[in-house]
């Protein structure tokens, strides 16, 4: 696949496609929210993308910079996406749920120099913009006009720019793509990739989701997430494979509309949206004829067996579970056609890719045994360092394995089974939520004096945020203060950390140095035995 020694992700998805004629060829169709659906070749993307680089250029931008994309699906999150990586400036990507506070942290510490956004989130960014002295340019995809001299028309950028520019030959380890991930202590990092990433994105996208010429591929993720953009970009279109882009929500019939309609062969979704579908009457999926659609896979949150056996009855299919992370960058362990799967199970490791389950010292447990799931490092995905943060970078190694955060167990036969992560951090619905992140924001209230949060297990998110909260003195733990403590979590963090239960306590418990025993909290919620209270404060 690498050309010359050209591993430039934006030239590879692209330029390279037409160079082996399928210019002609739909890269994606856009299928809005509403209005008409729209069919954008690779000639189409590869010239949209050029002048996204040109006007890069044309702004001082230079290799090695951070922009982001602050965007809902749309097609202009590709062409900034492989724009920016053309002219090797790194691109990073925001969920466009994120609140004020998620999108600080974020911006400033990668000390983002521009932003690609719409109108409707200008207000957001305009809050915190006095805080973020090297954002200088925030380029909006809907307004015809510049506003001012940091407020810039993306139409009439990219309406000036050239739809021609020569990528520059990019070596395997130029930085590429950057996504943040919440960790349990601590603001959130952010995971760095390089182009050479697009190796095993490319391999994964042929060898498990079995990705070839005639496909139509749909990828629910959205671009914020690794998934959207190493198996919503990247892998397929290294592939020269089309593409569904869908611009709505969740919505079980429009969902099957589109895989009866667009044809799609491959499906690329998360189990919380499976497990929704699953909720809906069986008569519903009756009327649809899903004979193109030979494969479904599964990523973000462990694939209960009960949908696996849903999707057998009611659908006639597999879906097939996978494994991955941001730092990660590709599919790990998956179940893939040809391997049998055991409900419940990740499956097994891809080609190259040697995972162990490790005691926290770095000894190898005996299988059957929980223990930290592990990867021995060297793959071309792997992240290459947390911005700014290189200690917590290499305190995620011991003994030459990187340590994934994961607990699992793995068979006599090789099959690994997630158990639970070994730290706190709570996956909702697939997306990873840092209970400090909550809990600073709680702070932030004048009523709140302190606060801990966990994650409860939930039948259809697989965890649920629940926050407990110790109001000061001559505060009334009401219907209304829960209401806005809920808005503030909203728009600080994102929608989708906001508590799914509350509750006012009168104390939080805290070990004798201060830290909060969310372990106790939890244990608490679920009746279960506190365990050793003994460094329990007073
Ligand atoms: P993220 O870095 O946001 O993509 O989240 C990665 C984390 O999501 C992993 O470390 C796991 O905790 C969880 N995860 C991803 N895929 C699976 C899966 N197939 N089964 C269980 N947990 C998963």
């Amino acid at each position: 696949m690498i050309v010359d020694d050209q591993y430039n992700i934006g030239h590879i998805c692209t330029r390279q496609q037409c160079d082996n004629g399928l210019g002609d060829k739909v890269a994606f169709r856009w299928l809005p929210a509403g209005g008409e659906p729209c069919d954008v070749t690779f000639a189409e993307l590869d010239r949209q993308s050029n002048r996204f680089a040109n006007v890069l250029g044309a702004l001082g931008f230079r290799r090695g910079e951070i922009l982001f994309t602050f965007l809902p699906k749309c097609p202009e999150q590709f062409y900034a996406f492989l724009g920016t990586l053309k002219r090797q400036v790194v691109c990073g990507t925001l969920f466009s749920n994120f609140g004020d506070e998620a999108l600080l942290d974020r911006l400033g510490d990668s000390q983002a120099r521009g932003v690609v956004t719409k109108k409707s989130f200008l207000k957001k960014l305009g809050r915190i913009r006095s805080q973020l002295p090297h954002l200088k340019y925030i380029l909006v995809t809907d307004i015809d006009s510049h506003q001012s001299d940091g407020i810039l028309s993306y139409p009439q950028l990219m309406q000036e720019a050239a739809p021609g520019f020569a990528t520059p030959v990019t070596a395997a380890d130029t930085p590429s793509v950057l996504h943040y991930t919440s960790g349990s202590t601590g603001k959130p990092k952010g995971v760095l990739h390089v182009h050479g990433s697009v190796l095993m994105q490319n391999a994964t996208a042929r060898e498990v989701l079995q990705l070839g010429a005639d496909d139509v591929y749909w990828c629910t993720a959205d671009q914020g997430w690794v998934t959207g953009t190493s198996y919503g970009i990247i892998g397929p279109w290294s592939l020269g494979v089309t593409q569904v882009h869908y611009g709505g929500m969740y919505d079980a019939a429009k969902w099957f509309d589109i895989l009866r309609d667009e044809r799609v062969t491959v499906w690329y979704s998360a189990p919380t949206a499976l497990r929704m579908l699953m909720r809906e009457e069986d008569t519903l999926y009756a009327e649809y004829d899903l004979n193109c659609l030979r494969h479904i896979f599964s990523v973000g949150e462990p694939l209960n067996p009960e949908v696996i056996q849903w999707a057998r009855a009611v659908l006639g299919r597999d879906i097939y579970d996978t494994w991955f992370q941001t730092e990660t960058g590709a599919i790990m362990i998956t179940n893939r056609p040809g391997l049998a799967i055991r409900p419940g199970s990740m499956g097994k490791p891809v080609t190259g890719i040697e995972p162990a389950i490790l005691a926290d010292d770095g000894t190898p447990v005996a299988d059957g045994e929980q223990g930290n799931l592990c990867l021995r490092p060297g793959w071309p995905s792997m992240f290459v360092t947390y911005l700014n943060n290189d200690t917590a970078y290499r305190q995620k190694f011991i003994k030459g394995h990187y340590f994934t955060g994961d607990t699992a167990v793995r068979d006599p036969d090789g099959y690994y089974w997630f158990k639970g992560r070994s730290d706190d951090v709570i996956n909702t619905g697939g997306h990873l939520i840092s209970p400090f992140e909550v809990e600073s924001a709680l702070l932030e209230l004048e009523e709140v004096a302190e606060s801990g949060v966990i994650g409860a297990p939930d039948d259809l998110l697989f965890e649920k945020v629940v926050a407990f909260v110790h109001l000061h003195a001559g505060q009334v733990p009401d219907k209304n203060l829960e209401i806005k403590i809920r808005l503030h979590i909203s728009n600080r963090v994102s929608s989708i950390a906001t508590p799914q239960e509350l509750f006012f306590i009168d104390k939080v418990p805290k070990n004798k140095s201060g830290k909060i025993m969310r372990r106790v909290l939890k244990a608490r919620y679920l009746g279960q035995d506190e365990g050793d209270i003994s460094t329990l404060e007073d």
